[in-house]
């Protein structure tokens, strides 16, 4: 199945994702989750894209494009996948359709005052890219991964000049693309309020899976 995962930032597109790809046996990319790869590994492309998206700003449409459609053409994704933070403008979805045919894009619903909350709280492993939370999602041991035993860090466009920067552009960029892909009649919206176990239940429900 190919699967877009959309959604403002915080609204949990990710910590399901982990939790699908294991149910149907898919592919999870996240694009942010690439870009920070690059950061930590200090390549010619984290160094470009370092404090874009540090300021929380988006990386050109040019450079995911181009990364993204080298992902989806190779064999692992073939079955699927689900593209996590992918597209994020008008333009990335008009490429994407070019080189790959979408199933189905999972919108997220979940209202701003949540997203703070889930933003402000959020840890991730810097090894694997789990996704913990002070609250509602705690590591056993603090600060290591249950999952890989790495380290838990605070993402730099997790501090909060950068949390509104991210929602404001969500607004701006990403959120048109729920009337575009409504139009094409592939949105499923799904209630991104609970915690994942729940939200799982109402993806699977609402998917048939
Ligand atoms: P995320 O982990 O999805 O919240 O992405 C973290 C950051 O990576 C974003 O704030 C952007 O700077 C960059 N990024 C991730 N995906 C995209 C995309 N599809 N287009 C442009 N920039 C992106």
């Amino acid at each position: 199945m190919k699967l877009i995962f959309l959604g403002p930032p915080g609204a949990g597109k990710g910590t399901l994702a982990v939790k699908v790809v294991e149910l149907l046996n898919i592919q999870q990319i996240s694009t942010g989750a690439i870009f920070r790869s690059a950061v930590s590994a200090g390549s010619p492309l984290g160094l470009k894209v370092k404090a874009i998206m540090d300021s929380g700003k988006l990386v050109d449409d040019e450079t995911t494009i181009e990364l993204v459609k080298e992902r989806l053409a190779q064999d692992d994704v073939q079955k699927g996948y689900i593209l996590d933070g992918f597209p994020r403008t008008i333009p990335q979805a008009e490429a994407l359709a070019k080189f790959s045919t979408v199933e189905k894009v999972i919108n997220f619903d979940i209202p701003d005052s949540l997203v703070l909350q889930r933003l402000g709280g959020r840890r991730v492993c810097r090894k694997c890219g789990y996704n913990f939370h002070v609250i509602f999602n705690k590591p056993a041991e603090e600060g290591v991964c249950d999952h890989c035993g790495g380290e838990i860090y605070i993402r730099d466009d997790d501090r909060q000049e950068a949390i509104q920067k991210r929602l404001e552009v969500y607004r701006a960029q990403t959120a048109p693309l729920v009337n575009y892909y409504r139009e094409k009649k592939l949105l499923l919206d799904i209630d991104a309020s609970p915690l994942v176990d729940e939200v799982l239940v109402i993806f699977k429900k609402a998917l048939g899976v």
